[in-house]
């Protein structure tokens, strides 16, 4: 047996019926719930790993036992669950289930800090209205180049922490890349730094599409 399967027989066994792993594996189902620790000090609950953020609820119900354990221990040892219907789910299934529910987990944190910045940098300076932003957010689903920029500065001068990964741009219409193409270098830099990677390569592509033809695109 590998060591964390060891771990989980360890964990597993006294709060199951069944006295092999295999078997109490099968007892044992995902229930939908999950948890955001909001810091990286969660321990899986049944092969022991540290540092989870999140946590996700298995339970056995004849034993009337619950466990709370990482996403990858549910994928592993192909623990089954139930969908939002009710319906049954084979360990395929609700693994996607617990990725989507992981997936949901990761972006509610994500949108979480981007407001908390806003609105710390509405308490630092005061001619900055953080809602304005929230809801322009909230209905857009990301920021424009240039919002992005000030943004960025304005946290920057105020000394309010923020990740650039956290910050979705949005670069879909003329006037997103005409924004992007127009502003000042260290803005620009700052905006990069929030791209995700393709639309990273897609700046690129573009400033060497100008380049071939002896152009600068900004
Ligand atoms: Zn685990």
């Amino acid at each position: 047996m590998s060591s964390w399967a060891e771990r989980a027989a360890a964990t597993l066994l006294p709060l199951s019926r069944a006295s092999s792993l295999g078997p109490a594996l099968r007892e044992w189902s995902y229930t939908g719930r999950f948890f955001d620790l909001e810091a990286r000090d969660g321990i899986c609950g049944l092969c022991g790993q540290q540092d989870l953020r999140y946590h996700f609820e298995i339970e056995n119900s004849g034993t009337a036992s619950s466990l709370l354990v990482g996403s990858e221990c549910i994928k592993r040892f192909e623990i089954t669950g139930v969908d939002e219907q009710g319906q049954r789910l084979d360990a395929d299934a609700t693994g996607k289930l617990v990725d989507r529910h992981r997936r949901g987990l990761v972006e509610d944190a994500r949108k979480q800090r981007v407001m908390t910045a806003l609105l710390k940098l509405g308490q630092e300076v005061d001619d900055f209205d953080a809602w304005d932003f929230i809801d322009f957010v909230d209905d857009k689903g990301a920021f424009t180049p240039n919002q992005v920029a000030m943004i960025f500065w304005r946290m920057g001068s105020a000394g309010v922490n923020y990740r650039p990964a956290d910050w979705k741009v949005r670069m879909r219409r003329d006037s997103d890349w005409r924004q992007l193409r127009t502003m000042k270098p260290a803005a620009f830099k700052r905006v990069i730094a929030a791209l995700t990677p393709a639309q990273r390569r897609r700046v690129a592509e573009i400033e060497a599409n100008f380049s071939e033809n002896g152009q600068r695109w900004r």
